[in-house]
């Protein structure tokens, strides 16, 4: 009778723990690839069934945005759920910079710390490559991966793993005293480079083994996943699988071989029964470059790229899953972006936001989950270029300033001229001043409570 009295008592308390756990996150986040990018995001060459599934499993967002249209400051706001101008970190680091995001800056992982997840970033940082401001040190339990952009180079000052692998005949000395070349970039284990030049042939394939690997060993606890993927920023690189089989060329390669990066996680996640546990997130930091020839990722049809305030540099492809949470097969045409992921995330696993600071972000469940009737949180969501605040977004409207002292004006009505084309800033005057007005009033705030990058 005892025996069975405890059997209950245990089986009880293993019930209450299974639905008291909070869900797994997981966000894969590419570099610098296209809104149009993806099959389900109409393609007419890259192959990406894997992709395509997540979203007829999931939900597309159509309107999502990165923070920012070029990578660091892209990388800051999606880790604090702020805009990069108000953590200090505006424009692209490289690796003679020594400053980094602020370790006092609260990221998600250090929120998920909190609640005893375990955390790891696998992939390309890119918000200061000194140890002080590596993952490692903004609440990541491991980091994996190279620490800036593949075109860069290596920091002759970087801390070298002991049994470091030395390839295309660099040794010790050589790192030190010659001067770094561009395209050879440190791979990365916590704070050491273990790796030099990194392979980037297998880079992808690495991270998934590395991804599919931390989701085995931590199945039975919370985790978070961040998963911000090298490819397709240039120079591009598929592993044998995939290198010349895209029908759009080196840029569609390493799409594909992402596609069938997130393939073998879902799969993962299917085997540990995970998928109705986890919240995966896929989308871009930022829009496609644009290269000579076609060669980079596409927008169409949306105008601009990288660099840009325009719809092409900002707006990004996005697909949300979690089985039995999303509604399958839907998607999102209302305002979100990966500032919000901050505080959603914070929301689902019952964490409270620090109320020591701003957060721009937003808790955008209503919209992921297909809440009917949910609308955006965002009345005007902003666009910053630098330190200049160049364009926002009201309802469907697009304003963007541009120039000396931002003379030149562009209005456009983005539910009926998604390419930004038709500039109707002289008809509509009072709502042109009211977006500026509210523009001018937002930055002054923001830059009066800016807080500091970090520093060495
Ligand atoms: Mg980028």
């Amino acid at each position: 009778m005892l025996r069975y009295l405890c059997c209950i008592i245990i089986g009880l308390c293993s019930v209450k723990k299974s639905f008291s756990k909070p869900p797994n996150f997981i966000v894969i986040f590419t570099d610098d690839q296209g809104f149009e990018d993806l099959g389900c995001f109409g393609s007419p060459k890259i192959k990406t069934p894997h992709l395509d599934q997540l979203a007829a499993d999931g939900r597309k967002f159509t309107s999502f945005y990165s923070a920012n249209s070029v990578c660091s400051p892209s990388r800051a706001s999606l880790m604090t759920g702020c805009y990069p101008v108000r953590v200090s970190i505006p424009g692209v680091l490289f690796p003679r910079h020594d400053i980094g995001l602020n370790p006092d800056e609260i990221t998600i992982a250090d929120l998920l710390k909190t609640k005893s997840y375990a955390t790891a970033c696998i992939g390309k940082w890119h918000i200061g490559h000194k140890p002080k401001f590596l993952p490692t040190s903004q609440g990541f339990d491991s980091y994996y991966g190279i620490p800036y952009s593949n075109d860069m180079t290596i920091d002759p000052e970087a801390k070298l793993a002991e049994n470091i692998n030395l390839r295309e005949g660099f040794t010790l000395d050589r790192i030190r005293n010659e001067k770094p070349k561009k395209n050879l970039v440190p791979l990365m284990r916590n704070e050491e480079v273990i790796e030099y030049p990194c392979d980037q042939t297998t880079l992808t394939k690495r991270y998934t083994e590395e991804a599919v690997k931390f989701i085995e060993e931590n199945k039975k606890r919370p985790f978070f996943l961040y998963l911000p993927h090298t490819m397709p920023h240039i120079p591009l690189f598929a592993s044998e699988n995939f290198k010349g089989k895209s029908k759009r060329g080196p840029y569609g390669d390493t799409i594909e071989e992402i596609d069938w990066s997130v393939g073998e996680i879902m799969k993962a996640l299917r085997k540990n029964n995970l998928d109705e546990k986890t919240l995966v997130v896929y989308t871009s930091d930022n829009g496609p470059w644009k290269l000579k020839g076609g060669r980079g990722g596409s927008a169409n049809p949306l105008r601009g790229y990288k660099f840009q305030t325009y719809e092409g540099g900002m707006r990004v492809p996005c697909i949300m899953h979690w089985k039995g949470k999303i509604p399958p097969g839907s998607s999102c045409d209302e305002i979100a972006a990966t500032i919000d992921l901050l505080p959603t995330i914070a929301g689902l696993s019952g964490v409270k936001l620090p109320n020591d600071r701003t957060i721009d972000g937003k808790n955008i469940w209503p919209l992921i989950s297909g809440k009917e009737g949910a609308k955006t949180p965002h009345e005007i969501y902003f666009f910053y270029k630098g330190n200049s605040l160049e364009s926002a977004r009201q309802g469907k409207w697009k304003l963007r300033r541009s120039g000396k002292k931002s003379q030149s004006i562009e209005l456009y009505d983005l539910a009926s001229d998604i390419s930004e084309s038709n500039n109707l800033a002289q008809e509509n005057e009072a709502l042109t001043n009211e977006i500026i007005q509210k523009m001018n009033s937002f930055d002054e705030k923001l830059k009066n409570a800016q807080r500091p990058a970090g520093k060495l």
